[in-house]
């Protein structure tokens, strides 16, 4: 299935007069992201690297991963094009133009032919606890933006007086979750 999706990746770029090499590859362990865009090293450079969720493959098969594949491969146009990354208009609207999937947020009303929600749940691995005993689980460390902008929902305490250690899945007083 990747040297097919390497097949079509060299056809999709080359219609559009892009002749860079793109790597395919599965990520066994990937769970967070259905797949992502980055760079290969090779002997003189890098090559555009297109890595997808063996998992994600795994639960919901492969209309569902090519569909993601066709989302990275316009990330990888997008950036030979305008050196653009991200989920611009730009990306959105090429993205709309190869089938590729978006999650909700992304698609929006626009693009809601490419909305998808089957997507795997990222396993949370973090614990933040409140002075009060609120409980916040997290899937990554909250950013030093956040912290300095968040405030317990129960009580009001700052998000700096928060203590952190590792998930077990035991944990009662759950205040939300977030991923
Ligand atoms: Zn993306
Ligand atoms: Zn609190």
């Amino acid at each position: 299935m990747i040297t097919e999706f390497e097949a079509e990746a060299i056809k999709i770029l080359g219609d559009r007069g892009i002749s860079a090499p793109v790597l395919v590859e599965w990520n066994r362990r990937m769970v967070a992201r259905a797949g992502d865009m980055g760079w290969a090293p090779t002997y003189n450079g890098s090559i555009y690297r297109i890595r997808l969720s063996w998992k994600l493959f795994m639960a919901y098969g492969v209309d569902r991963i090519h569909r993601t594949f066709l989302h990275e491969l316009a990330h990888v146009i997008i950036h030979a094009t305008f050196g653009a990354s991200g989920h611009g208009e730009n990306f959105k609207s090429m993205c709309a133009q190869l089938g590729g999937s978006m999650c909700t947020k992304y698609a929006g009303h626009k693009y809601a032919e490419c909305a998808t929600s089957e997507y795997l749940k990222s396993p949370k691995k973090l614990v933040y606890t409140c002075t009060c005993g609120a409980v916040t689980l997290r899937c990554r460390r909250f950013t030093i933006k956040q912290i300095a902008n968040r405030i317990c929902a129960k009580c009001g305490n700052s998000l700096r007086n928060f203590q952190i250690s590792a998930y077990t899945p035991s944990i009662e007083n759950i205040v939300r979750q977030e991923s």
